[in-house]
């Protein structure tokens, strides 16, 4: 049996204590971190975008199935991913908690290992937070702080006619992970004796358990020198987040189903619950890639970047917005989603 803390025998500056023991600002912006009334950041000139989400145990995440070390790690990842979603730079978290006496000391210090791995590897400081009791789920806030060059963050509503519609990495693995881990919970919670048969689909549990958000992306816009003429992320399914630049931007646009970059290994797990692998990308969620649009003549800075993959183009608004199939039929795109694709 692992050791069990309770979390009223630290008292609550006992815990953000604890917590929070191990902090080393990395930041010359983070003036002033954990500890005062106020943290002090100075971007030096430079613009500060903020972000903040609100993520509810029950709604936003499941801990049958997550690990706690996970849900830190992604909890600041999927924030990080607005910030780099405005094409700036992430620098600092603010992240409240609240609790209750289900969790122990030993359960948060796993939830903030996760937090730390991640500000480690984005190179963002934990500079402060709230600590308080919830009666009965986990709850967690996190504002993220970036910083830009005056003027060069993205937004969604300035994209152009003619421009390139472009994603990143690829789409829908993270929707195949979740069916999958909502598979083996319901098997689980049938008869628990029944081992999980999740053998083989690390790729897609992966993309739901452990995202990361795409600073590499960002860096090769500035290396180079390519400002994207709008950008948001991809947290709720493409369809919907081309339909929000879309609107935004008061454009249509062609979307390509066979330029919807989608993983081997997602395509395979897609097939084993027969369903398709493009209606995941279009209306699956949490892919935590970038959907931007750049002008035409910049196209020649995306080749040789793999990670890149353009699926469409920019219309007048008359023309509404479309899907052209495979097999080339043109449909509506909706904000639910798209399922009446049957593959081939
Ligand atoms: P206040 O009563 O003014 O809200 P707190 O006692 O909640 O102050 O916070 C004291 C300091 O600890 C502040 O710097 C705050 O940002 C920080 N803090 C509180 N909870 C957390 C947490 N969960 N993670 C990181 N910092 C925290
Ligand atoms: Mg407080």
């Amino acid at each position: 049996m692992s050791e069990r803390t309770e979390i009223n025998t630290l008292g609550e500056f006992g815990l953000i204590d604890h917590l929070t023991r191990n902090i080393e600002l990395q930041n010359a912006s983070s003036l002033l971190g954990v500890g005062d009334d106020a943290a002090v950041i100075d971007h030096f000139g430079r613009q500060t975008v903020v972000s903040t989400d609100l993520l509810i145990e029950g709604v936003h995440f499941d801990l049958a199935y997550t690990p706690l070390k996970h849900l830190g790690y992604k909890s600041v990842v999927v924030n990080l991913s607005d910030i780099y979603a405005m094409n700036a730079t992430p620098t600092q978290i603010i992240l409240s908690i609240g609790i209750s006496s289900r969790f122990s000391v030993e359960a948060l210090d796993e939830f903030y290992e996760g937090v730390y791995a991640a500000c480690s590897k984005y190179n963002v400081d934990l500079v402060g937070g709230d600590t308080a009791s919830s009666q009965k789920g986990f709850i967690i806030s996190v504002t993220a702080l970036g910083e830009v060059a005056p003027d060069k963050f993205v937004k969604r509503s300035t994209a152009k006619k003619g421009d390139l519609l472009c994603v990143s990495g690829d789409l829908g693995a993270a929707y195949v992970g979740l069916l999958f881990l909502e598979r083996e919970k319901k098997i689980f919670l049938e008869s628990p004796d029944v081992q999980p048969d999740l053998e083989g689909e690390g790729y897609v549990i992966g993309r739901l358990l452990k995202p990361e958000a795409r600073r590499d992306i960002i860096s090769f816009f500035a290396e180079k020198e390519l400002l994207p003429t709008s950008m948001m992320d991809i947290s709720d399914g493409l369809s919907s987040e081309i339909l929000h630049i879309c609107n935004d931007s008061n454009l249509g646009c062609v979307l390509y189903e066979e330029k919807i970059p989608v993983a081997e290994d997602t395509r395979n797990a897609a097939f084993k619950f027969q369903i398709d692998p493009t209606a995941c990308s279009l209306s699956g969620g949490e892919d935590y890639e970038l959907l931007f649009t750049i002008s035409q003549e910049d196209h020649d800075k995306l080749v040789l970047n793999e990670q890149i993959s353009v699926v469409g183009y920019m219309t007048e608004p008359e023309a509404g917005q479309h899907i052209i199939t495979k097999s080339g039929n043109k449909h509506p795109i909706t904000a639910q989603g798209w399922n009446h694709l049957t593959s081939g």
